[in-house]
């Protein structure tokens, strides 16, 4: 079963804040990095995608790697993996550089301390999709070890 995904509603304004660049990442695939300084507590951006149903969010992450689906709420869910944001290649840090926040359905990152251009930008994800499988590979002093 394929839901049809809700009519995307118009942002009123470019919700992207900041310049972020895909790049490969030493911590996992491809990392999102800021292309400019970016300075503590701005918005950088928001992750847009495909709005669907927790219980299919569920499905869709069983035995995916990678996975770029973010709960927004109890019932629904923002499945990224089609969308042209760079800020949905974030990775995990135990020590990250940024905070993911949910507001009024939409996934917005703002900046935790400055960040310099070219850094990549890191989240730590908390309770995610991949329940403690895989190994973080942050590389933080006081990294838990797994996601
Ligand atoms: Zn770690």
């Amino acid at each position: 079963m394929t839901a049809a995904p809700d009519r995307p509603r118009r942002p009123p304004a470019d919700p992207q804040k900041y310049r972020v660049v895909a790049r490969p990442s030493t911590i996992d695939g491809q990392g999102a990095f800021a292309d400019e300084v970016i300075p503590a507590r701005k918005k950088i951006g928001e992750i847009r995608g495909e709005s669907i149903s927790v219980r299919e969010a569920r499905r869709r992450a069983r035995g995916l790697q990678r996975i770029m689906i973010v709960e927004v709420s109890e019932r629904r869910a923002i499945d990224a993996a089609q969308s042209l944001d760079a800020l949905r290649f974030t990775n995990h840090s135990c020590a990250p550089n940024a905070v993911l926040h949910i507001r009024q359905g939409r996934v917005e990152f703002y900046a935790i301390r400055d960040v310099a251009a070219g850094e990549e930008l890191t989240v730590a994800y908390g309770e995610s999709h991949h329940e403690g499988r895989l190994v973080c590979r942050c590389g933080a002093p006081r990294c838990v070890g797994r996601l």
